[in-house]
């Protein structure tokens, strides 16, 4: 009988190319923090801090009690998918309205933009991606063996794209695109001149746009725009949405997509081959989501909008700070680079030392270096207490 020495000796050469989304390690060290008595404020993971709506908890807690809890069709339950189309149609404006043929239900979207990429990239196709980014779309891109082609998003234009970098960056191998505003981690809105650019390039040299708008209800500005509203667009654009930042429903695990038929069959098969299904008890609380009180969508942004003016207002009174004011999603992204040139050494150091928990800039790409990403879905009153332990800690801060 042979004997196993090490383990890791067995994994695939193929996970060497996976990336990770940090927030979920920091999270780890800063509940480690908290568990030998510390005060931690959480501002290192994109989740709202509220409690799911209550018509939300009822309709999963009814749904269970109903025995909703068979398997389902890998794209998601009929009526979830109706409602998916008819909520995402209304909101962006758009008419004809999408078809439950264009929805496929995942457990979150990320694994939704995992299956989704599965099914569209070839070793060696090009996705091009706003740099810094969640993590998740160049990892998947990585893991397939395409190449994550960046594009810088710029501190001076608010964090929105550098549309002639995009247009330079554009080659035969350019399978897709991915947007996603509002932004994390920058909280960056696309104008509508940004996204008709986009559009033109995209309908010019044949490419696929990903519209990951899952901050769609985190809007402070103007209006949320869809690129896929513009003319010529639905037939090239996927968008991805979900419910855990709209709702509060990060636990339950619910997301999609909407995307042209065939891609949309794709998924479903991905989604066929790694978790079958969604809980069905969770997709029938995402019936009652979309079709019960908007409501509490509403205040929850409103409290948010007061949290994003008092964090970044703090934010700009530290010394050696400077923070643009986000319009969306629930991220302040401060540059910090009069600080720190090690953005993660910064962050790891402001949890030991202050606890206050955010992640390095870097942790998203490299155009994030020297920049900090708060999440500002914490209270006022911990808003402040951290204000303050950055205020006093920050000079003490030797790189
Ligand atoms: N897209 C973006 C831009 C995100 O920030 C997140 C969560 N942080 C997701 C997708 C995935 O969300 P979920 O899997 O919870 O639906």
């Amino acid at each position: 009988m042979t004997t196993i020495a090490h383990h890791a000796d067995y994994l695939c050469e193929a996970v060497s190319r996976l990336g990770s989304e940090s927030a979920f390690e920091v999270l780890a060290r800063a509940k480690a923090i908290e568990a030998q008595g510390r005060r931690v404020v959480h501002m290192e993971i994109g989740e709202p801090d509220f409690d799911t709506p209550e018509h939300i908890k009822r309709a999963g807690i009814e749904a269970i009690e109903a025995n909703y809890s068979h398997y389902t069709p890998s794209a998601g339950i009929p009526e979830l998918r109706d409602a998916i189309a008819d909520y995402a149609s209304r909101f962006r404006g758009l008419t004809p309205a999408f078809g439950r043929e264009n929805v496929v239900v995942g457990a979150g979207a990320k694994p939704i933009i995992w299956n989704l990429l599965s099914a569209l990239l070839d070793p060696g196709d090009e996705l091009i991606y706003a740099d810094p980014a969640y993590p998740a779309y160049a990892s998947a891109a990585g893991y397939l063996q395409a190449k994550a082609v960046p594009v810088h998003l710029l501190e001076s234009r608010d964090w929105r794209l550098d549309l002639d970098e995009l247009a330079a960056k554009i080659g035969p191998k350019t399978k897709a695109l991915v947007i996603n505003s509002p932004h994390n981690p920058t909280g960056g809105v696309l104008t509508r001149e940004d996204l008709e650019t986009i559009a033109r390039l995209a309908q010019e040299h044949g490419f696929l746009v990903i519209s990951d708008e899952i901050y769609s209800r985190n809007v402070y500005g103007p209006r949320f725009e869809s690129i896929a509203t513009i003319d010529g667009m639905r037939e090239r654009t996927i968008i991805i949405d979900g419910f855990s930042k709209a709702y509060a429903m990060t636990g339950w695990r619910l997301g999609y997509c909407i995307a042209p038929e065939a891609i949309a069959k794709t998924v479903t098969l991905f989604n066929n081959n790694t978790f079958s299904c969604v809980a069905t008890f969770v997709q029938r609380a995402g019936i009652a989501a979309l079709t019960g009180d908007d409501e509490p969508v509403r205040r929850m942004n409103a409290i948010f909008r007061e949290r994003r003016d008092a964090i970044v207002g703090g934010l700009n009174a530290l010394d050696g700070v400077t923070c643009t004011t986000p319009e969306g999603a629930f991220y302040a992204f401060p540059n910090v680079s009069r600080i720190a040139s090690d953005d993660r050494h910064l962050a790891r150091w402001l949890l030991e030392h202050a606890g206050v928990a955010c992640l390095g800039g870097s942790s998203f790409g490299a155009a994030g270096k020297g920049y900090l990403r708060f999440s500002y879905a914490a209270s006022l009153d911990d808003i402040a207490w951290a204000l303050e332990q950055l205020r006093e800690a920050l000079p003490r801060y030797v790189p």
